[in-house]
Order: structure tokens, then C-alpha cells, then sequence
């Protein structure tokens, strides 16, 4: 993927140029005016301190890497900013989700887009907080200013994202346990987060599941639904067929899904 490059100057940017333009521009690779202001303003109280190149482009959303100095001579915080874009067609299909989230009562009219991503966006937030705070690995939200949310990165050092599990290279003599041991792992994530969190995630893949050193960590939760939504037991029995589906192709001899399921539920 080649990543639209942003650095400060790109954030600063030309001011001048018409609106409509500006506007238009989260849909496509470089960041609109109200985005770069948003940035900027975080920059100026010290959320972060540089915003560094794309780790993901997509449909709905923007990921950046990003840096904060909290302390002059103290080590740089990674960090990732999701940009969700303003104008997607998208959208359509998330309607599903917020007919029956209480959550969601307030402001949620189709139509205009702008509202919307800015609630995808807090209820992003509001989830991941709870799902860090119930213990389970994620991103640490930050902060939260309209449809720009910063958090934890998850990666090293150096700013490099872990891969999706996915994309996980796990080999050697003993990947048939390591592979065996993280569908258990997961099998815990997801009864925490229905029985803690009072969630599902409602988009649980091998593509929303990061994965480091025998850890997996839980991303992309602004379409996660309070257990008592009207479909959630439907989402929830996706997210165990679509995940358990990806453990079986990798060798794990997965249990079925009625028994996941009640294990999640009981
Ligand atoms: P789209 O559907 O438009 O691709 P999305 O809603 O799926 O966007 P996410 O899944 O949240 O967005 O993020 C996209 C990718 O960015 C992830 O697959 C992951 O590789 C990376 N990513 C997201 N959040 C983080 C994070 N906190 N740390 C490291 N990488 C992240
Ligand atoms: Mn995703």
C-alpha cells in the first residue's frame, strides 16, 4: 500500500482553497481542511506531535502512525489516528447496526453524512474505552474531536503496526499450538466482551484482530453493539462463524458453533 505521506507542512496546508474542494477531499487520499485544522489542534495540545504517513487506507476510514514527546527528553508515544471520511455511500449498510442502538438515539438522521461519521466515531471511542477498561488488549483511546479519534498504536517501537491476524507469520514446530492456544484466547476475548462489555463486535475477522507475540488484540469496534441490541445475537453468531471459520482453515479442530455460542452467552 502506498500511503499518502502527511507531514506537518501537509497539516498546516494552504488555507485558501475553496470549500467544496476541501470538502470532498477525506474521500479521496489527502486530508480536508476541517481534518488538518482538527490535527493541528491536537498538535497544539501535545495529543501528538507529528502525524507520519498512512498504515491503512480504506473504505470508511484512514489510519495514520503518529508520534507524541509527552516529555522533551522522555521517549516518543506511538500513536494511530483514524480519520473516518465524510462522504461515503457506505454508510448504507451500517444503518443495520444503529436501528435499535439506544446509544445512537439522538442526531443519528441519515442524510447527513458529516453527523454520522462524527457518531461512528464516538461510538468507536466509547467502545474501545470499555473493552480496554474490562482488561482486553485493543488500542487505548486518547482523544476524540469529531470524526478524528487518536489512540495506542499497536506496534513496536519504532512505529511499525503489528499485522492483522491475517497476515500473522506464525510458523515453527510448534505453530499447531500457538494456533490452537489463540483461537482459545480469542474464544475468552469474545465471552469478556459480551459478558464485561456488554458488546459484540459485529465485524469479528482475522482482519480486525491484530496479532503480536501470542497476543491478540481487538481493533475496529464503531460498529460493536450493546448485547441487548435487536440483532446482536445475530452479529454475535456471525463473528463466531466468520472466526471460526478462519481457525478451522488454519488447523485448529474448532468446537461448533452452538457450543461457542452458549459458551459466549451462559
Ligand atoms: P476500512 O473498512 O475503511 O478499511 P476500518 O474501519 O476497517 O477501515 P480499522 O480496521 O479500524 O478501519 O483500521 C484499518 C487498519 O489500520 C487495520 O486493519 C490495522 O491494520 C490498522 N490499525 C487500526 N488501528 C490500529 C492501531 N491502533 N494500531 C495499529 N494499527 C492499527
Ligand atoms: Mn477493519
Amino acid at each position: 500500500k502506498h500511503a499518502a505521506k502527511i507531514r506537518l507542512d501537509d497539516v498546516k496546508g494552504e488555507q485558501s482553497r475553496e470549500k467544496d474542494k476541501a470538502d470532498r477531499a477525506t474521500s479521496e487520499q489527502v486530508l480536508d481542511q476541517r481534518t488538518r485544522m482538527i490535527l493541528l489542534q491536537m498538535i497544539n495540545r501535545g495529543f501528538v506531535s507529528e502525524v507520519h504517513g498512512a498504515i491503512s487506507t480504506g473504505k470508511e476510514a484512514n489510519v495514520y502512525g503518529a508520534v507524541a514527546y509527552p516529555d522533551l527528553d522522555g521517549p516518543p508515544i506511538q500513536r494511530a489516528i483514524k480519520v473516518y471520511k465524510t462522504a461515503i455511500l457506505s454508510f448504507k449498510d451500517r444503518e443495520r447496526y444503529i436501528t435499535g442502538e439506544h446509544r445512537f438515539k439522538s442526531g443519528a438522521e441519515k442524510g447527513n453524512s458529516r453527523k454520522m461519521v462524527k457518531l461512528w466515531a464516538e461510538k468507536e471511542f466509547r467502545n474501545l474505552r470499555r473493552i480496554h477498561s474490562a482488561g482486553i488488549k485493543c488500542p487505548e483511546p486518547i482523544q476524540l474531536k469529531l470524526h478524528v479519534l487518536v489512540m495506542e498504536l499497536l506496534g513496536d517501537r519504532k512505529g511499525y503496526a503489528y499485522p492483522r491476524l491475517r497476515d500473522a507469520a506464525i510458523s515453527g514446530d510448534d505453530s499447531e499450538e500457538v494456533w490452537r492456544s489463540l483461537y482459545i484466547q480469542l474464544l475468552g476475548i469474545m465471552r469478556r466482551m459480551y459478558q464485561v462489555c456488554r458488546l459484540v463486535h459485529a465485524d469479528l475477522s482475522e482482519y480486525n484482530i491484530l496479532y503480536n507475540n501470542r497476543q491478540l488484540y481487538i481493533i475496529d469496534v464503531s460498529q460493536s453493539v450493546e448485547h441487548d441490541h435487536p440483532r446482536s445475537l445475530e452479529f454475535l453468531r456471525m463473528d463466531i462463524k466468520n472466526t471460526g471459520d478462519f481457525f478451522r482453515r488454519e488447523g485448529v479442530e474448532i468446537l461448533s458453533d452452538r457450543a461457542v455460542f452458549d459458551f459466549i452467552t451462559a
